[in-house]
């Protein structure tokens, strides 16, 4: 729980820009992993959660290969959410790294499964090439567990023609995102 200047509400939007983050995770509590990843990102400074896709399952796949090759692990738990920020994306993807790291994930391998998993989508309309950032996210036009979500609270951000591409990938609604954190904040 936020506490001192990071409690929600606190943040006012004017200048702010609008940043989408997929979540995936595939270990243990999953969906309390996403629950509580959505409470951290609204306890980061300047940054509000806006919105949030329902949850999804999706079976787990090497998608960072182009392909659709099966990768080892239980079903992910997936869900997109708006943040509206003042932050910088390098300083809003510190926060999001730091955040992965305090719910316990491990880089052991590539696809590895992971307790969480946190991927900056979108900055606005920014082009970001960095050694450790590149946005918009390089595979996210490969995943329907990203573009499924993404349509549903951002329908402008994806094409028919880009959700086709996808509509051969399995991917099950669970049902809405559990318990916004901060009742009447998040009409995702
Ligand atoms: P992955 O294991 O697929 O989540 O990849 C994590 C790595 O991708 C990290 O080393 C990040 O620095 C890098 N990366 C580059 N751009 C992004 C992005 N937009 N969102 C998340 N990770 C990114």
């Amino acid at each position: 729980m936020c506490t001192g200047a990071n409690l929600p509400g606190r943040f006012d939007a004017q200048g702010a820009v609008t940043a989408y983050v997929a979540l995936g995770a595939n270990l243990g509590d999953a969906v309390t992993a996403l629950r509580q990843a959505v409470m951290a990102m609204n306890c980061v400074p300047l940054t509000d959660v806006h919105q949030t896709s329902s949850l999804y399952q999706t079976a787990p796949l090497a998608t960072d290969s182009g392909g659709e090759a099966a990768a080892p692990g239980p079903d992910y738990i997936n869900a997109v959410v708006a943040l509206e920020t003042g932050l910088t994306a390098p300083a809003l993807f510190d926060h999001l790294q730091r955040i992965e790291q305090l719910a316990g994930r491990e880089r052991s391998y590539r696809n590895a499964p992971r307790t969480l998993d946190l991927d900056l989508l979108l900055y606005g309309n920014a082009r970001i090439e960095s050694a450790r950032l590149v946005v918009p996210h390089p595979r996210m036009l490969q995943r329907a567990f990203v573009l499924v979500p993404l349509v549903e609270i951002a329908p402008d951000l994806v094409s028919a023609e880009q959700l086709g591409a996808v509509a051969h990938q399995v991917i099950e609604r669970l049902g809405p995102f559990p318990v916004s954190p901060f009742p009447g904040r998040m009409p995702g």
